[in-house]
């Protein structure tokens, strides 16, 4: 019994390999912020959707006091089932300086898009559990100083994607993809993310081609 067992999982560590190569064991937590969050800028306004997977808070947290192996586990028990997104609005008037969309609008504006246009809506606060109602106060002082005097406009939003099953649609290590839209702005994420993957070589030079990459852009080789 255990020899077949050890053979699936063989199997199944092969086709994932194959499909999304090597995931990191040291994930550069810059390199994964860069590509989480989203801003969408012109002259007069400034949007933002920063999507926080699961897989960010023992990234974010690894060397810091705080970080405890107990914390880590609890904030990923805490967002596990949910899709969480921090948003912002921000206009910029030169006469009246910076102003932002309030919590009240941004919430029934924004909203998830799977791959299959289905459109999913921000938890409404009266239906959060405490936990996690507990948990989305908790995190926006971390956030709020990452952006300075912007801090106060951003809002953090829980979604349920499931399928019918229970499963979550949107898993930041397998492949896929979605949108975020609020404020007449559209942010797209394709999966996986590629700051989680290490990255490939292309045989014919050696250099590093990005982790999601099969073919390199330059040689028309396929990336092992
Ligand atoms: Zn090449």
């Amino acid at each position: 019994m255990r020899f077949y067992k050890n053979v699936i999982l063989l199997g199944l560590t092969f086709v994932t390999s194959l499909t999304f190569g090597q995931f990191k064991d040291n994930v550069d937590q810059v390199e994964m912020i860069t590509e989480i969050q989203k801003w969408e800028k012109d002259s007069s306004k400034m949007t933002l959707s920063f999507w926080i997977p699961n897989s960010y808070w023992r990234i974010a947290l690894a060397g810091n006091p705080i970080g405890t192996e107990k914390t880590i586990k609890t904030i990923e028990d805490i967002f596990e089932d949910y899709v969480i997104v921090c948003a912002a609005d921000i206009l910029i008037d030169g006469t009246a300086g910076i102003t932002s969309t309030p919590d009240s609008i941004l919430r029934n504006n924004i909203r998830v898009i799977d791959r299959k246009g289905k459109k999913y809506y921000a938890l409404a606060e009266a239906d959060l559990s405490s936990e996690l109602a507990l948990m989305l106060i908790n995190i926006k002082p971390m956030f709020a100083k990452m952006f300075g005097q912007m801090g106060s406009g951003m809002y953090f939003y829980a979604f349920e994607v499931k399928d019918k099953k229970g499963n979550n649609l949107i898993d930041e290590t397998k492949e896929g993809e979605f949108v975020v839209a609020h404020s007449n702005t559209i942010f797209k994420w394709r999966l996986p993310l590629v700051s989680l993957l290490e990255n490939k070589i292309c045989l014919e030079d050696n250099e590093e081609m990005k982790g999601n990459w099969k073919f390199c852009p330059f040689h028309g080789v396929e990336l092992k």
